[in-house]
């Protein structure tokens, strides 16, 4: 991406709150792959304008995305889903501090059989974020269509993955798989009959599959 460019809308985010700033200097020095300034500022913008009233995120982590959601729109109920211990932990005890507990649902547990389990449990959401496993977000996103309410949006992170995706001369032996695969799925995903997407070159980039009515 545009450094420049990226410094410049860096520079002109809202402030934010001491909380914020705690959980993004813990995600760095963890080396917690959390989303990039410009991406969740983004993410919560669509929050504030949808106002959706259910959430479901894929891959939780420390639960860095998920308050700053719930700070978009408190009145939203999110449920998240993290497979990795150690980060499961964490994120109960990041949510448990803002006294987020009552609004934030942590799902410990791998993506693939908890989307499934809900759907079976008949639950609904008008907003999913796939920010989980990039080799598997194809698989995600199916999981997620019986999850999603009518006008229901899913918004999957990353899939310009830095720059790499529309570079046609990346060649990288330690990203080249992911990002083979991220590039199949945007292919796949602009090309969902059910769906009209749009992919943003936002943070790193963002695509907003909205539900075809
Ligand atoms: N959304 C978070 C944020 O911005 O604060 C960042 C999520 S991080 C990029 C991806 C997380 O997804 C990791 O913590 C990883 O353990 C988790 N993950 C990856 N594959 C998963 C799966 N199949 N099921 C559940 N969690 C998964």
């Amino acid at each position: 991406m545009d450094e420049m460019l990226n410094n410049y809308l860096v520079k002109h985010l809202p402030d934010t709150e001491a909380w914020v700033k705690e959980l993004e200097n813990q995600a760095k020095i963890d080396h917690v792959p959390i989303m990039d300034p410009v991406g969740i500022n983004f993410l919560m913008q669509l929050i504030r304008l949808n106002k959706p009233t259910k959430i479901l995120e894929i891959g939780t982590a420390i639960g860095y995305s998920a308050l700053r959601m719930n700070e978009a729109n408190p009145s939203s109920k999110i449920t998240t889903i993290e497979r990795d211990d150690s980060r499961y932990e964490q994120a109960v005890e990041n949510i448990k501090k803002q006294h987020k507990d009552n609004v934030i649902e942590i799902i410990h547990g791998d993506a693939l059989d908890e989307l499934m389990k809900l759907a079976n449990k008949g639950e609904k959401y008008d907003c999913i974020f796939i920010d989980a496993a990039k080799g598997q977000y194809m698989r995600f996103f199916e999981l997620s269509q019986p999850l999603l309410e009518e006008n229901g949006v899913i918004v999957s992170d990353n899939v310009l993955f830095r720059g790499y995706v529309y570079d046609p001369n990346f060649e990288h032996p330690r990203y080249k798989k992911m990002v083979e695969k991220i590039r199949a799925y945007n292919e796949w995903l602009v090309n969902q009959p059910s769906f009209i997407t749009t992919i943003l070159p936002i943070g790193d980039g963002v695509a907003i599959s909205v539900k075809k009515s």
